[in-house]
């Protein structure tokens, strides 16, 4: 079964635009995103865009912030705190990564945690660390919707995490093995001693390096579940996940493509989370 993000996305966006509709005139307005872009890499201009116009796509306001390169540490973070204090925005999103010389993780957290929806403040971290509610890491987030879209339970099986990021490998490990999903987890890293045995024993496997074509048929146990988050390029090119599909996929019993697996989920959770946001700030108080 090869598990499709494309699609499950987009049934994602249409079921949030029915949401949004339905309570936007109790709101008094729609949800609206905060979008900061910093410096001109190209390839984070394409992703701005692509979050950009799926949040058209459901119904989500986006207010576009263009940074230079050179904003000083400071002036970013001050920014960022207007956006906090500021009553028409929901959700705020720094694109990552920062141009050198500035430091992500002060910018992060000066996001307030309710607005969020990237999920990568340290509160929001420490909220999936402690299994309380809060706004979760788009990528891991949008994996478990997929899997619960498809319906593959991961409860009581084994699940191995390939990478230890706070953007992917860490939360995604940590959300497994909560109570309500209950896989049993092994995290690895680059200093993990015979990983294709490790990966051999796993029920399900979850592939957050950034190796083009890493996990090979020899690391998959027949019939497990392969999630590939990778984006990479291989030497013509051409992009490709970290897992080596062609001869993984007629061992998996469900895997997802690169591209049009997690990539898109990641997107879609971005709107769910700035939905939750402005949920909990207009609808729930
Ligand atoms: P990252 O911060 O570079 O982390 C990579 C992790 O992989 C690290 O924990 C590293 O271990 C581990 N690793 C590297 N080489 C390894 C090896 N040979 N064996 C075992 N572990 C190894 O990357 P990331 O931000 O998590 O992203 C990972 C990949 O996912 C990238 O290709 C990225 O583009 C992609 N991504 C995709 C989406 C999406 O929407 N689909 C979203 C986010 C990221 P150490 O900690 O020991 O260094």
């Amino acid at each position: 079964m090869i598990l499709d993000g494309k699609a499950t996305a987009a049934a994602i966006r249409a079921s949030l635009r029915g949401d949004i509709e339905k309570d936007k005139a109790r709101a008094g307005r729609a949800p609206c995103l905060a979008v900061i872009l910093v410096g001109e890499d190209p390839a984070s201009q394409v992703y701005v865009r692509n979050k950009e116009n799926a949040c058209a796509d459901a119904g989500i306001d986006t207010v576009s912030y263009r940074k230079p390169a050179s904003i000083p540490q400071a002036e970013l973070e001050a920014f960022i705190a207007g956006l906090n204090a500021d009553q028409d925005i929901d959700g705020i999103l720094l694109q990552l990564p920062l141009p050198k010389g500035l430091d992500a993780q002060p910018c992060i957290d000066a996001i307030s945690p309710e607005k969020d929806v990237d999920g990568l403040t340290a509160v929001n971290q420490g909220r999936v660390a402690m299994s309380v509610p809060g706004l979760r890491p788009c990528t891991p987030a949008g994996i478990l919707a997929l899997l619960d879209h498809y319906g593959i339970s991961v409860s009581g099986k084994k699940a191995v995490v390939l990478g230890r990021s706070i953007l992917v490998g860490r939360p995604i490990a940590l959300m497994l093995g909560a109570r309500g999903y209950d896989a049993t987890v092994t995290m690895c890293h680059s200093r993990t001693p015979d990983l294709a045995a490790v990966c051999r024993e796993a029920d399900i496997v979850i592939a957050a390096i950034g190796k083009p074509r890493f996990v090979t048929a020899d690391m998959i146990k027949h019939g497990a579940v392969v999630i590939d988050v990778g984006i990479n390029r291989d030497e013509n090119g051409k992009l490709c996940g970290d897992v080596d599909y062609e001869n993984v996929a007629p061992l998996a019993s469900a895997i997802t493509p690169v591209p049009g697996g997690i990539g898109p989920m990641t997107i879609s959770q971005l709107l769910v989370n700035t939905t939750q946001a402005w949920k909990e700030k207009l609808l729930t108080k």
